[in-house]
């Protein structure tokens, strides 16, 4: 295999884009296409946001914090400790060598440290799954992080699997609340930051390639609650189209955000937005679904000490 770019002997084969490339030249073209989606989607301002990315202690969001900071955005990790055996251990632990290693700040906050009890007691309070519960306790704490530190922009590590999984299930069912909605970044609003995606669209494979060659150390388990998640059998029916037929993915992506327009009519009217009567951040309810579960767990009266549980890796 010759390097497309510079001729010498190519070590990653990119079926998706038909080019073979060397190391050196991979990571150009990994880091040239993250730019230009940013730029493309108008993502994050340079010298004018402050970037704060959601990190797990795995490859995508570790690579995405790292990516950004080699492109000269201003961004820092956010790390949410769910309490869960051993799989947060070595998350919290791939997060804080990650930090030392490229000097880059990642803040954790410990659910255990401030309700007293990890995801899985909190779930089983609730009576609600697992992956329910984080979803609200991830989204309400990365976002409190965000307008406690003054960091105007959120972004995750959702790759073009992950994204295209997602697409697929809501054209599936048809999910009209969904399907109208910009992938790559929501807008802010009252009190809460911009949302950002800057993997949508390069691949899982090749984020993991990118982590590799530059010595990011990461988790290689899953949480233990992703088993048997549906997303995971709609990622395995696209991993076969895009297996006879390489660049699906990529195309099935690309060509859902230049149609966009035509979900939007059939969109339904958003709820009325609110806030929240014990915290004063964004619901559609008179209390939000995070303070619902201080409220379910008996810890309503923390609200307002929430800043102090950030703590530097
Ligand atoms: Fe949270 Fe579920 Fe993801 Fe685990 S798999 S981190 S419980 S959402
Ligand atoms: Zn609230």
């Amino acid at each position: 295999m010759i390097c497309r770019i510079c001729k010498g002997k190519a070590s990653v084969e990119l079926r998706a884009h038909n080019i073979s490339l060397c190391s050196k030249d991979f990571i150009i073209f990994f880091e040239r296409r993250i730019l230009k989606t940013i730029e493309k989607f108008n993502l994050i301002k340079k010298n004018e946001d402050k970037t704060a990315v959601a990190v797990s202690g795995g490859k995508d969001s570790l690579s995405l914090l790292y990516v950004l900071k080699i492109l000269g955005y201003e961004a820092s990790g956010v790390y949410i400790n769910l309490g869960i055996p051993d799989y947060s251990e070595i998350s919290k632990e791939k997060c804080k060598i990650f930090s030392e290693r490229f000097d880059i700040p990642v803040y954790m906050f410990s659910l255990t440290d401030y309700l007293r009890k990890n995801i899985y007691e909190v779930s089983r309070f609730m009576k609600r799954p697992a992956c329910s519960v984080c979803g609200n306790v991830k989204r309400y704490v990365m976002n409190r992080f965000c307008i406690e530190y003054g960091y105007t922009t959120l972004a995750t590590g959702h790759n073009l699997d992950d994204e295209a999984a997602t697409l697929f299930s809501n054209l599936m069912n048809f999910n009209r609340n969904h399907l109208g909605k910009e992938f790559l970044s929501l807008p802010s609003k009252l009190n809460t930051v911009k949302k950002v995606k800057p993997f949508a669209l390069v691949s899982e494979r090749e984020v993991a390639i990118y982590a590799l060659l530059n010595n990011i150390d990461y988790i290689y388990d899953e949480c233990p609650y992703s088993k048997g998640a549906t997303s995971l059998k709609y990622k395995e029916a696209i991993n076969f189209i895009e297996e006879g037929s390489p660049g699906s993915k990529l195309k099935f992506m690309k060509n859902y955000l230049k149609n966009i327009d035509i979900f939007n009519s059939d969109a339904k009217k958003p709820k009325e937005d609110n806030s929240c009567s014990l915290c004063g951040f964004l619901t559609t309810q008179n209390v939000c679904s995070f303070c619902n579960i201080l409220i379910r767990v008996g810890a309503e009266n923390i609200i307002s000490d929430f800043r102090d549980y950030f703590v530097k890796l």
